[in-house]
């Protein structure tokens, strides 16, 4: 299959090429059609297989067809990282494969002040991307309030558990709206992450490569 039959529209197709991707890589071949049905996803995927592309490129296509945010609204799209150095690579994935939509993109993590993340979230983004340690925090805080979220991806899940922060996911995907699309992405299938999809995804489409 080429990137023109997997249903994304025009201005992503076209960065895409401009990137010089020509064919789809087997995950984004099988997360992109079913992330664009609006279906969970229980996927394994190791890093370096294209999976950043495969859950960014279907939510650019939702925030370009749906529209974006309102100002002081935030975030159609979360998506969970286990360190800072992926979360700000997701981020800017989602600036490079987004160049023609042009979604605000907000990062949230440990390590640094929170005043400007809060703030920029504050203005309204489309995306987060967050490690879940600090998201919590400002969650709890009240500074963080995530009622407009459509879909929340969590990347590398087995890495986030083995960074103990399980429990904090639970409590976001708690606290997150009811009626929401969700893709869990992890190198390994370990039975904590097995209990997780369980008690978080509805009938989740699973993909392996
Ligand atoms: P990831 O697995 O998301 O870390 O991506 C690994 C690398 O593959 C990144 O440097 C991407 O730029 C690149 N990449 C992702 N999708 C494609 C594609 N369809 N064709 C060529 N390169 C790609």
């Amino acid at each position: 299959k080429q990137f023109s039959q997997l249903g994304l529209a025009e201005p992503i197709l076209r960065a895409v090429t401009e990137e010089g991707y020509t064919t789809p890589t087997p995950i984004q071949s099988a997360v992109i059609p079913a992330m664009l049905s609006g279906r969970d996803i229980l996927g394994t995927a190791q890093t370096g297989t294209g999976k950043t592309a495969a859950f960014t490129l279907p939510l650019l296509h939702k925030v370009h067809t749906d529209g974006k945010q309102a100002p002081g609204k935030c975030c159609t799209a979360l998506i969970l990282a286990p360190t800072r150095e992926l979360a700000l690579q997701i981020a800017e994935s989602i600036e490079t494969y987004g160049r023609l939509v042009l979604p605000r993109v907000a990062v949230v993590m440990g390590g640094v002040k929170p005043g400007p993340q809060v703030r920029a979230m504050a203005r309204g983004a489309d995306f987060l991307v967050a490690t879940p340690g600090r998201l919590l925090d400002l969650m709890g805080s009240g500074s963080i309030r995530l009622d407009f979220t459509k879909t929340v991806v969590l990347d590398e899940a087995d890495q986030m558990m083995d960074l103990g922060f399980l429990p904090a996911i639970r409590r976001i995907l708690q606290a997150l709206p009811k009626q929401r699309q969700t893709a869990l992405l992890s190198a390994t299938m370990p039975k904590q992450i097995r209990a997780l999809a369980q008690d978080f995804l509805t009938n989740p489409e699973e993909i392996s490569v």
